[in-house]
């Protein structure tokens, strides 16, 4: 009976093990929930737009990411604490030619119009920011920040003065490139650095890196190469971002970061938001093979912002399936601290913030949607860091840098684009 009783025993604590193997604190400290209470809560790379047009899905409805992944609601930010953040204008690069351009307008204006259509819908909840004191007045008043960016300027090649447009709407933080070159700067690719294409920013790169300055809009490098980021640093007058990007020197990827440039960037007045995105935490073991059949599925689905809640749970599904028979790897919540932790001390801790890629491809086993935020706090005081410090990472940091920015801006550029 003892015996029994001990075997039990352990085979519960082997199982509990198991479990917290890796997926960071079970508790969440009284001082956590406190440091969060006063902190303003941003994440800089919410790609929850992407989900607003969907058939059945609402901002207000309460998900969980078991049933239709996703990871950011209104009831799910209450719960994790999210105060807001930069809400992103995604548009996946397709075609260089007129007509693809057109379709990328098109696309970008109408997701700008989805997130502002969003807010509008929901007036006790949300509400646009475009300061940086908008932020904590928003919190004050118990509602949600809405800041707006744009990941990709593709939307723009067609026409980059409508920049000032998006301006006037409401955007203050502009990517240029995502995962493969376009008409104003070279990707970082997806694993292996592609060879560039203009050398880092092209002559119309450039242009809207001076156009972004102007009206102190936060130029961000993610997804980008290192030459872009070279680039950017010696041309933007003002310090950039880097919205959702993780360390090269932990994980040796494309879409990392070095150590030499997180230094670069900081000493520069820079930002760098840590992204939670597994594969670009850790070498999962994808093999040529697996990618080529991930890319087949994926292209058979068609367009993904239209697939209902229960065609994207079978999407899910089938990654799963796949991802098991191939022996991929997952990164956990010890993996994302690993990258977190390690930016931080190359960078110093003013310098340093969170972008996890919710809804856009980040979270981790222990971190899987926006509700387990408090973790990562509970994570860094553990790790040392003091109330301050850690209030600074989950989003001061980032409001002293639009602050910054806006305060460089060109008031005459800003007055004749708010006209
Ligand atoms: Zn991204």
């Amino acid at each position: 009976m003892r015996l029994a009783r001990t075997i039990a025993a352990a085979a519960v604590l082997a199982a509990t093990t198991c479990a917290n193997a890796g997926t960071g604190p079970a508790t969440i400290s009284a001082r956590a929930r406190a440091v969060q209470a006063q902190a303003i809560n941003l994440d800089t790379h919410l790609d929850t737009p992407g989900l607003f047009a969907q058939p059945g899905w609402k901002i207000t409805d309460r998900h969980s990411y078991q049933t239709d992944g996703s990871q950011v609601d209104y009831p799910r930010m209450v719960e994790g604490g999210l105060d807001g953040g930069f809400w992103v204008i995604y548009t996946g690069q397709g075609t260089r030619d007129a007509a693809g351009n057109r379709q990328a307008r098109d696309a970008g204006l109408r997701r700008l119009a989805e997130i502002r259509e969003m807010v509008a819908a929901n007036p006790d909840k949300f509400e646009l920011a475009t300061t940086a004191d908008d932020a904590a007045r928003i919190k004050a008043a118990g509602k949600k920040s809405v800041y707006i960016s744009m990941e990709n300027a593709y939307p723009l090649e067609q026409d980059p003065s409508l920049l000032r447009f998006y301006f006037k709407q409401g955007l203050r933080m502009l990517s240029l490139v995502h995962t493969s070159h376009n008409d104003f700067a070279d990707s970082a690719g997806m694993g292996v650095a592609p060879a560039g294409e203009h050398g880092g920013l092209s002559a119309q790169g450039k242009a809207l890196i001076a156009e972004a300055n102007r009206l102190g809009i936060l130029i961000d490098q993610s997804h980008a190469s290192n030459a872009v980021f070279d680039q950017m640093l010696e041309l933007s007058t003002a310090p950039i971002i880097l919205s959702h990007s993780g360390a090269y020197d932990v994980f040796a990827h494309s879409r990392n970061i070095d150590d030499a440039r997180i230094r670069a960037l900081a000493a520069k007045g820079g930002v760098i938001q840590v992204n939670s995105l597994g594969g670009y935490l850790i070498d999962t073991g994808a093999t040529p093979e697996y990618r080529a059949e991930m890319r087949k599925l994926w292209e058979s689905m068609g367009n993904f912002d239209a697939l209902t809640p229960e065609q994207r749970a079978q999407f899910r599904a089938q990654m799963e399936v796949l991802g098991a028979k191939y022996g991929i790897r997952k990164a956990d919540f010890d993996d994302y601290m690993r990258h977190l932790l390690h930016i931080i001390e190359v960078a110093g801790w003013e310098h340093v913030g969170l972008g996890a890629d919710w809804d856009g491809g980040g979270g981790v086993i222990g971190y899987e949607d926006i509700t387990a935020l408090p973790k990562v706090v509970q994570a860094l005081l553990d790790a040392g860091y003091s109330d301050e410090q850690v209030q600074g990472i989950l989003g001061g940091n980032v409001v002293r840098l639009l602050r910054q920015v806006q305060a460089l801006a060109d008031p005459q550029a800003v007055k004749a684009a708010l006209e």
